[in-house]
């Protein structure tokens, strides 16, 4: 995980949720000629006319296309989920709302400002609402013709997972092991770290195997690797370095296979961080 940055591109989250309510959602009291807005429907008109996809473009494009868990690289949004931090079927915002971005002025549950006297925003309705929606990839992995859902969003259901990546410094305070797996350090924030890297199993197998890997390759050229997608002979030699131990040779097999050795590139940004760390 690393920190994602939600003031940018706020207003333009914030502009689709407005656009979604005016022209969907509001109605006219025709006695009393006072506005309310209803039927605020995140799988139906929200997707259906296409707010949920422009909401998922622009996250796309803050977040780099970096998936907010596992830090895929997610090539289109075909391959994007848009993740409710604060689940879609919440019945409370009860520790979410210490993160500012999701504090009691920023968001509100859906059901609550339906029926809300007062319906100006902020605070924004939390199915629909930008600082509550962020990009997370399908964790998908070859190994069962990328059928399930292994890790993050999907993987996460409606656990509670708080958005650890709000905070600036929220990659100081995870470890990953040359083992490749990933760890609260102690301090501050500790256990809400922890319930994220649970929640959106972070720790899945082939996750961990796949930043063992980046570790073990942390000082080869990054070119080297790269070439590696093309020129299989290239991929042998890096493989067998990475994996020295003779309990290791199935890795080898496997990642010959590009299904696997393409996956393992979507996690490039594991080259750098290991690179800064060790
Ligand atoms: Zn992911």
């Amino acid at each position: 995980m690393r920190y994602i940055d939600k003031n940018t591109g706020k207003a333009e989250g914030n502009g689709i949720t407005d656009d979604y309510l005016e022209n969907e959602c509001r109605t006219t009291d025709p006695l009393s000629d006072s506005v309310r807005y209803m039927n605020i429907d995140y799988s139906g008109s929200f997707t259906n006319k296409g707010y949920r996809g422009r909401m998922l473009e622009l996250a796309m494009f803050t977040q780099k296309k970096y998936c907010c868990y596992c830090l895929r690289k997610i090539g289109n949004s075909k391959q994007a989920t848009l993740e409710h931090i604060i689940p879609q079927n919440a019945s409370s915002t009860s520790r979410y709302d210490q993160y500012g971005e999701l504090s009691e002025g920023e968001i509100v549950l859906t059901k609550d400002y339906s029926l809300a006297h007062n319906q100006e925003r902020p605070p924004y309705p939390h199915t629909i609402a930008w600082d509550n929606l962020v990009v997370s990839c399908k964790g998908q992995f070859p190994l069962d013709n990328s059928v399930s859902s292994h890790c993050c969003n999907n993987a996460r259901g409606s656990l509670y997972a708080p958005p650890v990546y709000y905070l600036q410094d929220i990659e100081s305070r995870i470890t990953i092991m040359n083992d490749g797996s990933i760890h609260a350090k102690v301090g501050d924030c500790q256990d809400e770290i922890k319930s994220t890297i649970v929640a959106a199993k972070l720790n899945y197998t082939a996750l961990k195997e796949i930043r063992r890997l980046w570790y073990e390759l942390r000082n080869i050229p990054y070119r080297e690797i790269v070439r590696c997608l093309y020129d299989r002979n290239q991929r042998m030699k890096i493989l067998v370095y990475a994996f020295k131990d003779v309990d290791d040779f199935h890795s080898i097999f496997k990642y010959q296979k590009d299904d696997y050795w393409k996956v393992f590139m979507k996690y490039h940004l594991f080259y750098r961080i290991f690179k800064e760390t060790y």
